[in-house]
C-alpha cells in the first residue's frame, strides 16, 4: 500500500542503471516521458529491436506498452485508513526499531524520540534514505533534544499522481492504436 513509491524509485534506478550500459545514448527514442524503443533494445515476445521499427513490430510494441499501463491501473491507490505505514527499514538497530514499531502503530500519529544528536542524525539518515512517510523536527529544549516524527499520506499522494500519468498515457496509447488501426 505505501511501498509504491520506493518501488517506482527502485525501478527507476534500475532503469537508469541498464541505460548506462546502452553505448548509445544519443540513439534513445522518446515519447512524452515514456521511453519507447531503445535500438539495441531486447523486448519480450519482440526480440531485438532497431529503428526504424516495422509497422508490426511497432504494433506490438504499442500493445505490450498498453497492457503493461492496464496491469498498472487496474487498481486505484488506497488511502491509508489509519496511522500504520510501511516499516521496512535500512538498519535495525535499537533506535531504527524503536522507529519501525511506531511506523507499524495504527494507532499513533506522532513519535517522540529524546535522543543524543548523533541518533537523531542516524534516524534522520534513515527516515530520508528509506523514504518514510514521516516529517521530522527536532525540539530543542530538555536534554537530549527529542525528535519530533509525524506521519503523512507523502506514499499515497506520490502513488496517485503515478497513477493520473499512466491513465493519461494510456489513454494516448489507446488513441495512438485506434488512429493506427
Ligand atoms: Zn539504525
Amino acid at each position: 500500500m505505501t511501498s509504491i513509491t520506493k518501488q517506482q524509485l527502485d525501478v527507476h534506478h534500475e532503469l537508469l542503471k541498464d541505460l548506462g550500459k546502452v553505448d548509445r545514448p544519443s540513439a534513445v527514442c522518446t515519447s512524452g516521458d515514456m521511453p519507447l524503443t531503445i535500438p539495441g533494445l531486447k523486448v519480450d515476445g519482440l526480440g531485438v529491436l532497431s529503428l526504424p521499427l516495422g509497422k508490426t513490430q511497432a504494433r506490438k510494441l504499442i500493445e505490450q506498452c498498453r497492457h503493461e499501463l492496464e496491469k498498472r491501473t487496474a487498481q486505484a491507490p488506497q488511502k491509508p485508513t489509519d496511522y500504520r505505514r510501511a516499516d521496512k527499514l535500512s538498519c535495525n538497530c535499537d533506535d531504527c526499531s524503536a522507529l519501525s514499531a511506531f511506523l507499524a502503530n495504527p494507532d499513533r500519529k506522532q513519535g517522540r524520540f529524546p535522543l543524543a544528536k548523533k541518533r537523531r542524525q542516524h534516524l534522520h539518515q534513515i527516515i530520508d534514505g528509506n523514504l518514510c512517510d514521516l516529517t521530522h523536527a527536532t525540539e530543542r529544549c530538555g536534554s537530549p533534544f527529542t525528535l519530533v516524527c509525524t506521519k503523512t499520506t507523502a506514499s499515497y499522494e506520490a502513488a496517485c499522481k503515478i497513477h493520473k500519468r499512466d491513465l493519461q498515457n494510456l489513454s494516448r496509447i489507446i488513441a495512438l492504436e485506434n488512429k493506427t488501426s
